[in-house]
């Protein structure tokens, strides 16, 4: 039977970007894909990309103060949203005319259109047009959700951040995972007054305790003001305002209300209903380790099979997708040991098990320093920094290693190559320290701090 390609994606975002371009630049399949909304998705429109050039305007002022300390005479100015704004959405632009070419280059036809499934080899666009692929790629990612409680509609989500008219006064945060904390840094630090409600007793929950704990305290330093245990009953609109009534009884004015209570998967009216494809509880894609649907021709990639969302995965999954589909090659995705940083200020750097997680697998021996940088304590700050590792006492292996530090996200890239060639404490310890940095201190613990 003959197609019309070999390949056809849906959705344009970091996963099926890659495994279009290299399905099509790399094996000669002839590839299609159709995005509904801007090249590029979640991680570069609306997500790891602008809110991370927002971490770098944010942390500006901190700097400005920190120089004085260093002997510079400048003054901190006041942060301009407006040509900031302009900035940021030109390179967000810039970026999604990348990703269109790298399209383009590599051979792929692309449709600015939303598309369905419609048998297990034909897609159907908005249009109406109908096009027949051997394989079909699901790569539709995820979007905000808000619970649904009065008012609820009052709420803006992380998308709408990005497009603020101007940067309110006073923000109330909900949430404790990674986009809560990273935006409550952010806002804070360009001068909004941030309150943060989260419903548990610590926020970034499955992380390692003492680090979210940490990571906690300094944002509460910083004049992040955290509720634990708390969250809202109601909203109402009150003049330009927003009241807010609490669980804790308490209640608020604030210009605006961001909720990042977690994000659902973009898996409806794509037509799974009727080719009997199987969704999990969340309304994910369910896939097997080669991300095979339960229709063979049918794959799914990314945030749509909430396996672990983070953009590196999805495009490790969409390269093993060509691997196993084009190349012959059947690769499991691996999702083992994936590091990860928090871009809270100070960021958090993990990977592999907390200490509450390896407790419960083994005996382990836990080394662990916590203390002020060199830099934030000439500078006059109290600000302390973490860094731990977490050691299996039968093996030595390093089970996980977790920072807290201005650049965590650099620091455990690194960190996360030894972890995951399975280094031993030993490894660590024969490794010469790099000195005077914060992250020589992985090298140089020599006795734990306690056993579990
Ligand atoms: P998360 O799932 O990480 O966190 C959701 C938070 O909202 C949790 O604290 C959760 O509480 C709370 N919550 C859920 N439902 C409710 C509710 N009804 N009322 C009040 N609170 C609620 O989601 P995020 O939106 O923060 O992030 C989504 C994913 O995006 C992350 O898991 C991550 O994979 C990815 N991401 C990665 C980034 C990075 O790599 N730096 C940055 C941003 C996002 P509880 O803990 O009690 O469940």
């Amino acid at each position: 039977m003959s197609f019309d390609y070999d390949l056809f994606v849906i959705g344009g975002g970091s996963g099926g970007v890659r495994a279009a371009r290299v399905a099509a630049g790399e094996t000669g399949a002839k590839v299609a894909l159709a995005e509904e909304d801007r090249y590029g998705g979640t991680c570069v429109i609306r997500g790891c990309v602008p809110k991370k050039l927002m971490v770098f305007a944010s942390e500006f002022a901190p700097m400005v103060e920190d120089a004085q300390s260093f002997g510079w005479d400048i003054q901190p100015g006041s942060f301009d949203w407006g040509s900031f704004k302009v900035k940021l959405h030109a390179e967000l632009d810039r970026l999604e005319g990348v990703y269109r070419n790298i399209l383009k280059n590599n051979g792929v036809e692309s449709f600015d259109q939303r598309a369905r499934i419609v048998d297990p080899h034909t897609v159907e666009l908005a249009d109406g047009t109908r096009m027949t692929a051997r394989h079909i790629l699901i790569a539709t990612g995820g979007r905000p959700v808000v619970p649904d409680f009065p008012g609820s509609d009052l709420a803006i989500t992380s998308n709408d951040i990005f497009h603020l008219e101007t940067l309110p006064d006073s923000i109330l945060i909900v949430g404790g995972g990674y986009i809560a904390c990273e935006f409550a840094g952010i806002l804070n630090g360009l001068g909004v007054q941030v309150t943060q409600f989260y419903r548990g007793a610590q926020i970034l929950r499955g992380f390692d305790d003492e680090a979210r704990g940490l990571v906690c305290e300094e944002m509460c330093q910083n004049g992040i003001d955290v509720h634990l245990g708390t969250n809202i009953i109601e909203m109402k609109r009150e003049g330009d305002k927003i009241r807010v009534k609490a669980t804790n009884g308490s209640e608020m004015l604030v210009d605006q209300v961001m909720y990042a209570t977690g994000r659902a998967p973009n898996a409806d009216e794509l037509g799974l209903e009727a080719l009997g494809i199987e969704r999990g509880r969340k309304g994910e894609i369910l896939v097997d380790e080669y991300s095979q649907t339960g229709v063979p021709s049918i794959y799914a990639i990314g945030d749509v099979t909430d396996r672990v969302n983070l953009t590196p995965v999805a495009i490790r999954e969409g390269m093993a997708f060509v691997d196993t589909v084009f190349r012959g090659k059947p690769t499991p995705v691996d999702h083992e040991l994936i590091p990860t940083a928090i871009f809270t200020q100070p960021e958090m750097g993990t990977v592999g098990l907390s200490e509450e997680e390896a407790a419960e697998q083994e005996s382990i021996e836990i080394y662990a320093t916590s203390f002020k940088p060199m830099q934030q304590s000439f500078a006059g700050r109290s600000q302390r920094v973490l860094m731990k590792l977490i050691v299996s006492k039968a093996t030595h292996k390093v089970l996980g290693c977790h920072i807290v530090a201005p650049g965590a996200g650099e620091m455990i890239q690194l960190a996360g190559i030894a972890v995951k060639m399975g280094a031993t404490k030993e490894d660590f310890d024969r490794t010469v320290a790099v000195h005077p940095t914060m992250s020589e201190e992985l090298v140089t613990m020599r006795q734990p701090v306690r056993s579990a």
